[in-house]
């Protein structure tokens, strides 16, 4: 898998207390996987403070989403300046809930990937197609159209992991198998390879989620371009330290 440090996300989506995820974060902080593998967990905005604080060395904080300006009139709103702020390196985006639910389109997404990435947080970017995408065979079509379009707003690779979550798959208990997500994973790949660089298709992590739990993540995991997990539902249970040790 060349170089590319395997990289395992907890989206904790809108789940859990104070109490749960010092519990989650006890266990990640008696874990050592640091060599082998990079470790971002997503709790919800207003525990992202109690978790960067609780966390150890060598695990990062993502928040869940955020906005594409820096301060201003925006209820409801954080934007990365205030996560930066906070200490908060990573940010999810573009995640399909985001999409299908507060209807964010490529565009917008794109602008807040842009908008990230311009402070300097890193980024998790969604892409994924839904049942009935696949079902049709536009499932290359609509991933390749919403990588370009976060693409035309990177300059700079280094700071972007790439998520592969088929919609079919998040939260249905209806995994990808191993050759549908590696299918996937090197079309993504070659298109960076011939529409950004060589070098960025070579080192850009490409990681996969949709309903990984503790008995199917090592054969995807075995997929020479999986390089990683985003975890949603496993991610709030003991199975996420078993996931994250596929790659230990
Ligand atoms: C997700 O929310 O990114 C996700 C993959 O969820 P789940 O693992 O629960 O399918």
């Amino acid at each position: 898998k060349h170089n590319r440090k395997p990289f395992v996300g907890g989206n904790f989506k809108m789940n859990g207390s104070k109490t749960m995820l010092k519990e989650i974060i006890d266990r990640l902080n008696a874990l050592k996987c640091d060599d082998h593998v990079e470790v971002v967990i997503a709790p919800p905005t207003l525990f992202l403070d109690l978790a960067h604080r609780s966390v150890r060395e060598g695990i990062s904080i993502a928040a869940q989403n955020a906005f594409n300006c820096s301060k201003g009139a925006y209820t409801g709103e954080v934007s990365p300046e205030q996560l930066k702020d906070l200490g908060i390196d990573w940010v999810i985006l573009g995640h399909s809930e985001r999409r299908e639910i507060f209807k964010e389109s490529d565009e917008f997404v794109a602008s807040k990937v842009a908008h990230a990435l311009n402070v300097d947080m890193k980024v998790i970017a969604c892409i994924g197609e839904k049942l009935e995408e696949r079902e049709s065979e536009k499932t290359e079509e609509v991933v390749i159209r919403q990588l370009k379009s976060i693409s035309e707003k990177v300059n700079n690779w280094r700071n972007v992991v790439i998520a592969y979550e088929p919609v079919w798959a998040i939260g249905t208990g209806k995994v990808a198998t191993p050759q549908q997500a590696q299918e996937v994973h090197l079309i993504i790949r070659n298109w960076l390879a011939k529409n950004v660089s060589q070098q960025v298709a070579q080192d850009t992590r490409i990681i996969y989620g949709g309903s990984v739990n503790d008995k199917n993540s090592s054969e995807l995991a075995k997929q020479p371009d999986v390089d990683g997990f985003l975890v949603g539902g496993a991610s709030l249970t003991e199975k996420f330290i078993t996931i994250i040790s596929c790659f230990v």
